[in-house]
This record gives structure tokens, C-alpha cells and sequence, in this order.
């Protein structure tokens, strides 16, 4: 099999969307474990001081003792942040809300968002093999946000199939564009995913329509079903594919990520 990501280093892509609740963490987890599944070895870098994807993916808070803050201010070393989790191959560096202050307290730093661009890019972490890295982003533009876009590869953007879904989206396209021409030129829009969606709802529909007729091949051709077990999984500190295998939303997560290896493979041929 080819390897689509291997060439120069691990892939890196930031699961990003300034509105909460449109499906990052899910996203980041479930195509995490799906990317697994077809023999990737993944890092999960949660970026959120809430702590959800470190939460999902079972590491509890009493288990965070040295987190994605310590990453960033290059506090500890990368074998005392990243954690292994229930899936083979799926590791997470954890977050807490300690880093809901590094907004604040980076202020004055010159490099301030450049810090995980240069945290995942330190030599300990050739050693470490990973094919692909996925940035859990928190719900803003903030200077967290920034450095994952800084560090990143490329950005995923998860789309809630509701009303208003497009609106958000293009004040996210002026943050990308900005990062492209200061920090990050080659930063490049991965796709959209509609999340959440539910086929007997006109507005679902109707979200998908507007978002193929604006967004074009940006729009994956995967779309994620509103499915209760997809948010059932998390509270078992497991990603759907291990909770429910058979689920339509462990279906669809590993669609996904076929897609995403084929886009890459396409990209690169
Ligand atoms: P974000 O990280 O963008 O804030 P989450 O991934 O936490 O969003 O998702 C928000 C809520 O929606 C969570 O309760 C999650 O379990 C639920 N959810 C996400 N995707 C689905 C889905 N495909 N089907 C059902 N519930 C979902
Ligand atoms: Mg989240």
C-alpha cells in the first residue's frame, strides 16, 4: 500500500470551527480511531481546555498531569505528554483547563504561534512515527486556534447540518486566510464534513445543497448521520468504532477517512 502521509513527517491537520457543538472533538476522535483502523499510528493533540477529546478518549482528569500546556511552553518532554489510549495506535497528548490561561499569559511571548507548530516539530518526535496528527480545536479564533492552524498541515472543518451553518464559516476562511499570509503560506483547507446529519430533515438537505453549491469539491462526499451512538460513546471513554462497530456513525467515520487517505494519495500522485 502507498502512504500518503509518511513522506515528510506526520501529516498534520487542525479540526477546526469557531462555533462549539458543530462536532470537533467527535470528529477528531472517531476519525482518529477510523485512520487507525487502516493501519495509521495517530496522535490526538487536544487543543480545548474543556478537555472533551481527553475525556472521550477515556484519560481522565485526575490522569492529566502533564498536558498540552506543558507542550506549548516546552515544559515536559513528548514520552511525559502523549498517552496511550484503548486503541491500538490512537495516542493523545491531554488538555485541562490550565489552558484556558495560556491565551493570557502568551501574550507577551514573540513566538506565541509558533509554539505547537515548533512542539510537533522538535526532533524527539521523528522517533515517534506518527503518520497523522489531529488538532482538537477549541470554540473561538483565539491564539490557541492560531497555533494549531500555524502548525497544521491543512484544517478540517466540521459543519453542523443546522441553520446558519454557511454564516460562521466565512469569518473561519478570514483566519485561515490570515495565517497563510503571515505565518503559514502553504496552510491548506482540508474539507468540509457535514456533521449531524439527519436525511429525513428538510434543513439537513438543505444545508448539504448550499454547502456543495458554495464550497464545491471542498465538501467531502461523506456526510456524518445524526446517530445516537455516535454520542453514546464517549461516556464509555471509547471512540464509536470500538463502542458500536457496526453503528451507522462508525460507518461513516471510516468513510471518512478512506476519503481523506484517497485525497491525500490523489494529491500526491
Ligand atoms: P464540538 O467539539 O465542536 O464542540 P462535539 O464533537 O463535542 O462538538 O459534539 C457536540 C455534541 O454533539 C456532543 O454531545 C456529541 O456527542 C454530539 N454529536 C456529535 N456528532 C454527533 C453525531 N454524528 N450524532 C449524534 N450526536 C453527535
Ligand atoms: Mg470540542
Amino acid at each position: 500500500m502507498t502512504d500518503p502521509f509518511r513522506a515528510s513527517g506526520p501529516k498534520i491537520i487542525a479540526v477546526a470551527n469557531q462555533k462549539g457543538g458543530v462536532g470537533k472533538t467527535t470528529t477528531t476522535i472517531n476519525l482518529g480511531a477510523a485512520l487507525c483502523e487502516l493501519g495509521q499510528k495517530v496522535l490526538v493533540v487536544d487543543l480545548d481546555p474543556q478537555g472533551n477529546a481527553s475525556t472521550g478518549l477515556g484519560i481522565e482528569p485526575e490522569d492529566r498531569e502533564l498536558t498540552t500546556y506543558e507542550l506549548l511552553l516546552d515544559e515536559a518532554s513528548l514520552d511525559d505528554v502523549i498517552l496511550k489510549t484503548s486503541t491500538d495506535n490512537l495516542f493523545l497528548v491531554p488538555a485541562t483547563v490550565d489552558l484556558s490561561s495560556a491565551d493570557i499569559e502568551l501574550i507577551a511571548n514573540e513566538k506565541r504561534s509558533f509554539l505547537l507548530h515548533d512542539a510537533l516539530r522538535q526532533p524527539a518526535m521523528t522517533a515517534k512515527n506518527f503518520d497523522v496528527i489531529l488538532i482538537d480545536c477549541p470554540p473561538s479564533l483565539n491564539l490557541l486556534t492560531v497555533n494549531a492552524m500555524v502548525a497544521s498541515h491543512s484544517v478540517l472543518v466540521p459543519l453542523q447540518s443546522e441553520f446558519f451553518a454557511l454564516e460562521g464559516l466565512s469569518q473561519l476562511m478570514l483566519t485561515i486566510r490570515e495565517v497563510r499570509q503571515s505565518a503559514n503560506p502553504s496552510l491548506r483547507i482540508e474539507g468540509v464534513v457535514l456533521t449531524m446529519y439527519d436525511a429525513r430533515n428538510n434543513l439537513s438537505q438543505h444545508v448539504e445543497a448550499d454547502a456543495r453549491a458554495n464550497l464545491g469539491d471542498l465538501v467531502f462526499d461523506t456526510v456524518i448521520p445524526r446517530n445516537v451512538r455516535v454520542s453514546e460513546a464517549p461516556s464509555y471513554a471509547l471512540p464509536v468504532l470500538s463502542y458500536d462497530s457496526g453503528s451507522k456513525g462508525a460507518k461513516a467515520y471510516r468513510d471518512l477517512a478512506a476519503e481523506l487517505i484517497r485525497k491525500n494519495e490523489k494529491r500526491a500522485a
